[in-house]
């Protein structure tokens, strides 16, 4: 399924199997998870996207082809997240802050993804991954799951916790957060039983609308709805010294709003893509804690539906495609 441009929809089109580079590792898709940045490629708000491309970030397959000396062998299930690419020699790859690389090519951006039968993918940046899930549950892990981790690991020291949005992220983060003993409270559109009830199930000990504060103070917040007014709303609840941090890619602009909120060492920051290292100790996390993400199946030449049920919020959870 190929984006033309920005503000088309995706195009099934026959192609070749792509050709894996020397670094590559060509592998058949299984199944491959939708995220929000690819609704913002699609809306053109990603700088630098190779257009025509393939989207699709969290990619579940089997290898076909390694090249040698990668320790990969034919079958073996591989899965490949956003981070497709760093240069390794820069002071942020230098420093274990590679997610910050100016060079770094993303997967699905920079390099046809996972709306496919078949992916090449540089194998020194896939994850091995068990056949502990199948593939559907699998996907959402890669990018869903990855942004909530490490948006919770820069949340700081945290007993009690807001997430902002329970899509997919939101929906990963609050088990695996209840399983590290932190207690969750939920926040979703004002009005949104639905959501709220979903929040709960989750493991939230409490879910209300982003136009309420939480029951108690919180020691951070983390945002992955798209909208930047929640911002300064969720800095209201949160104590002290305690963060706000924005893990989406794009978010709408941010309202003034007074310096007393921001005062008492309180920082808002934002989360950049993802370390190997993050991908390591997640998907470790994610087997411990018995993750299980909800997922909604679509098959590839029905992914416009799935891009449409996920700007109207038509389901729980996270969106998969299976070529
Ligand atoms: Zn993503
Ligand atoms: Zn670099």
């Amino acid at each position: 399924m190929v984006l033309e441009k920005p503000g088309a929809a995706l195009v099934l089109t026959d192609r070749a199997r792509p050709e894996p580079g020397p670094d590559d590792v060509l592998i058949a898709v299984e199944a491959c998870g939708l995220c929000r940045t690819d609704i913002h490629l699609q809306d053109g708000d990603i700088e630098g996207c190779a257009y025509p491309i393939v989207p699709g970030h969290q990619i579940v397959g089997r290898v076909v082809e390694a090249p040698s000396g990668s320790g990969l062998l034919p079958r073996d299930r591989v899965g490949v997240p956003w981070l497709g690419w760093t240069c390794g020699g820069c002071a942020f790859c230098e420093r274990d802050e590679e997610n910050l690389c100016g060079e770094a090519r993303f997967t699905g951006c920079h390099r046809d993804g996972g709306f496919a039968e078949y992916a090449a993918a540089d194998q020194r940046y896939c994850f091995p991954l068990g056949d502990h899930l199948d593939a559907v549950h699998a996907a959402p892990l890669l990018c869903a799951g990855l942004i909530g981790y490490r948006s919770l690991r820069l949340a700081g020291d945290v007993e009690r916790l807001g997430i902002y949005g329970f899509g997919a992220a939101g929906s990963l983060l609050a088990p695996v957060a209840v399983h590290l003993g932190i207690e969750v409270h939920g926040f979703t559109r004002p009005g949104d039983r639905r959501g709220q009830r979903f929040a709960l199930e989750r493991g939230c000990v409490w879910a209300g609308g982003s136009d309420e504060r939480p029951p108690a103070e919180l020691d951070a917040a983390i945002i992955f709805a798209p909208i930047g007014a929640l911002v300064p709303a969720a800095l209201k609840g949160v104590r002290r010294g305690g963060r706000v941090v924005c893990g989406g890619i794009h978010m709408s602009d941010i309202p003034t709003f007074p310096y007393a909120d921001l005062w008492g060492e309180r920082q808002i920051r934002s989360v950049a893509n993802l370390t190997r290292r993050d991908g390591r100790e997640f998907l470790a996390l994610a087997a411990e804690a018995g993750l299980e993400p909800e997922v909604t199946v679509y098959p590839l030449a029905d992914a416009n539906r799935a891009f449409d049920g996920l700007r109207q919020g038509a389901f729980d959870g996270a969106a998969v495609i299976v070529p």
